[in-house]
């Protein structure tokens, strides 16, 4: 079975979890901790850096830190994960969804300013797959409403909008450190600001919103810490991320070759105006007059021992929601039809060139390609 993720470890990963064992710091407190939030901040370009347990609960806590309320809502992006939208719902926060752009996958960003009342108090980037969103247009539509911004850069890490780092674009920015995300630390998240208040927020709503006075607690937190031996394994991921960076594009740029004369299936965009793709993942979607679905071929994909992952479940046909009431009236086409049509092929950082030609061998045969 070729997996559709696998990490790469052959760093100083050993040796930093090693460093940890040999000192017993293994919670979360540790010199590696703050050494990662560090060295994160410095690469990324930002002040602060608060780390936590996973993306989730970094969205969970960058929420709660800008101080969202029951009422209010927040527009967001329906072709993402649930992780940005279910911390919202549990806090009665409506989230405002709109469509992303078939090819780009991101959200369409004049859509947003149809969505906004008066109760819209910010704006959630969700960058997608490889390409980034376009910043700029919804950072002037967030500064003339007065919204805040939430970036979610949890598959950006490294990438760049406008020679810009994606992380630097949020009131706060959040990372995913999950196994298949571009650095990893197995499970992991941070949260990035240059808001001295929102940064202090942050870390106590990680911690309990413990105190000096210590046990005595005047707001309601989270235990979300980042432990040392997590961190251990960020570090030694961080070391190497321009060749991290090198690879995914070297893995996309494999496939674009390896799949140029495919004709049943369109090949992500290579390049936007603001952007260069970094192929986090390797998407694909099958063009519109190719009859399978794309569930059919990840099946049969499947048989031939070659791991894939559907695209996003658009966050407006979810169950779960729509059981409770929510977004029943949202027609997002896009969002609807890429969850259909769409699904990524293996693109983890382990991967093999040999590799990356037995997959394009077996989805020629699936798609019937000559
Ligand atoms: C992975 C991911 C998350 C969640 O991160 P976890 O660490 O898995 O909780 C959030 N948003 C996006 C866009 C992601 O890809």
């Amino acid at each position: 079975m070729i997996p559709v993720n696998s990490p790469l470890l052959e760093g100083n990963e050993k040796k930093y979890l090693n460093e940890c064992i040999d000192t017993g710091w293994i919670s979360g407190e540790g010199p590696f901790v703050s050494r990662f939030e560090e060295g994160v901040a410095n690469y990324i370009g930002r002040k602060y850096a608060t780390s936590c347990s996973s993306g989730t609960a970094a969205i969970n806590i960058a929420i709660k830190a800008l101080e969202l309320k029951e009422g209010d809502e927040v527009i967001m992006p329906s072709f993402t994960i649930i992780s940005c939208a279910q911390f919202l719902i549990t806090s009665g926060i409506k989230p405002v969804l709109i469509d992303c752009d078939y090819k780009t996958f991101n959200m369409k960003v004049s859509d947003i300013e149809t969505k906004i009342t008066s109760k819209t108090k910010a704006i959630m980037i969700v960058h997608i797959f490889g390409l980034t969103v376009d910043v700029d247009p919804a950072i002037n539509i967030a500064k003339k409403h007065n919204l805040k911004i939430i970036e979610d850069s949890a598959e950006m890490f490294g990438q760049e909008y406008k020679r810009n780092k994606c992380g630097t674009f949020g009131d706060i920015s959040i990372f995913s450190f999950y196994s298949n995300k571009h650095i990893t630390t197995g499970e992991g998240g941070m949260l990035l600001t240059d808001d001295k208040h929102l940064d202090k927020r942050s870390k106590s709503l990680r911690n309990l919103c413990f105190t000096s006075d210590r046990f005595v607690h005047n707001e309601l937190g989270y235990n979300y810490r980042m432990t040392n031996i997590q961190a251990a394994i960020g570090v030694a991921q961080l070391e190497k991320i321009e060749l991290i960076k090198k690879k995914k594009r070297w893995i996309g740029k494999k496939y674009n070759e390896m799949l140029k004369n495919f004709k049943n299936i369109n090949l992500p965009i290579i390049k936007t105006d603001y952007c260069e793709n970094i192929y986090w993942v390797y998407p694909i979607t099958l063009k519109d007059n190719y009859p399978k679905t794309a569930k059919q071929v990840m099946d049969e994909l499947k048989e031939l021992k070659i791991g894939t992952r559907p695209f996003f479940y658009p966050m407006h046909k979810q169950p779960i929601f729509n059981k409770m009431g929510l977004f029943l009236d949202d027609i997002l086409p896009n969002s609807e039809k890429l969850y259909q049509r769409g699904l990524y092929v293996p693109s983890g950082l382990a991967l093999t060139d040999n590799q990356i030609e037995q997959v394009s061998l077996a989805l020629g045969k699936v798609l019937n390609e000559t």
